[in-house]
């Protein structure tokens, strides 16, 4: 995993705090209960000589340590058991000063001894789709929920291709995959599959940049004039996986066509794997971008055709 370290500095922050949270409460229900039942106060201070008793009996010499030893945990059980008595007389469950973890199994620190704890793992990867600007999308948009009934005859053969060129694409992603650019009209799941891909590699800790057209546009345009930007040039450039949804729904500029023109560029040169989806056919995209730009998408990007009838036309009955 190289998960990037804003993330798991703000994981790691999540986790003290969650820790520190759980281990406050507990003190606080503790304290409480101590200062309503003297007696239950008692037997914890009791409880806690136990300990001292122990070092005590061991300190006194080797005669007869079985003995005294079991005697005093003997005695730590019963204070035990009166004290879970205790707390049900008084009307709450045995565990009630116990330390509620969110994760039992690593007590919230996120390890269990040495390895990442499974909710460690899982709270890393949340992360990085929140930061890829992911994390509403994936929760609709997967391989899964991909649904190859809205297409017909011809179009669903070529559709079970493209969904699993797909699927191999994210298998086998790796930091020099090949660009990608999806070209067809609106509502044939291009947005879906391109969603579907960024989760998995998010999901395999590449650090993966998510953004539509016009958010990318904007944002480099603020950089570049100085005002506050969500997105950078640079981090656009170094990103190791790209994905620019709904290409040409931008402003048409030129100052837009040179950033996208440096963009592509650039990744192609460091061999950067990008995703390109968009509504504009490559007649289109050489209407708009210049002959070269278009070239270099439609020559050097593995270019995946979607056809079919719109899905969310389908969807509400047409
Ligand atoms: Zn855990």
């Amino acid at each position: 995993m190289a998960y990037r370290k804003e993330i798991l500095h703000k994981v790691r922050q999540d986790y003290n705090q969650k820790r520190t949270r759980a281990l406050g409460e507990a003190a606080d229900r503790l304290s409480a209960l101590h200062e309503q039942y003297p007696d239950l106060a008692a037997i914890d201070s009791a409880l806690a000589k136990t300990g001292m008793n122990l070092v005590q009996e061991i300190v006194k010499g080797s005669e007869g340590i079985n003995e005294r030893i079991a005697a005093v945990r003997l005695e730590n059980e019963r204070l035990q058991k009166d004290r879970a008595d205790m707390l049900v007389f008084y009307g709450f469950s045995p565990d009630y000063t116990d330390v509620k973890y969110e994760c039992t199994k690593c007590q919230d620190t996120g390890y269990v001894e040495t390895e990442p704890c499974l909710c460690y793992k899982k709270a890393l990867a949340k992360e990085a789709l929140d930061y890829a600007g992911l994390s509403r999308l994936a929760a609709k948009q997967s391989f899964d929920s991909f649904d190859l009934k809205y297409y017909q005859g011809d179009n669903r053969a070529m559709m079970e291709k493209v969904l699993a060129s797909c699927k191999r694409y994210a298998d086998g992603f790796h930091a020099k995959a090949d660009s990608l650019l999806f070209i067809g009209n609106t509502g044939l799941g291009k947005t879906h599959l391109s969603t579907s891909i960024a989760v998995e590699v998010v999901n395999k800790g590449h650090e993966v940049v998510y953004t539509s057209a016009p958010n990318l546009f904007s944002a480099l345009e603020a950089e570049k004039f100085g005002r506050e930007a969500s997105l950078t040039m640079q981090e656009v450039l170094d990103a190791e996986f790209l994905l620019i949804d709904d290409l040409g729904t931008e402003n048409p500029s030129a100052l837009n066509n040179n950033f996208l023109y440096n963009i592509v560029n650039t990744r192609l040169i460091t061999a950067k794997p990008t995703l390109i989806n968009t509504n504009l056919m490559p007649a289109d995209l050489m209407k708009r971008y210049t002959d070269r730009l278009a070239s270099r998408l439609l020559g050097e990007y593995a270019v995946l055709r979607f056809v079919g009838n719109d899905i969310r036309l389908q969807k509400i009955g047409f």
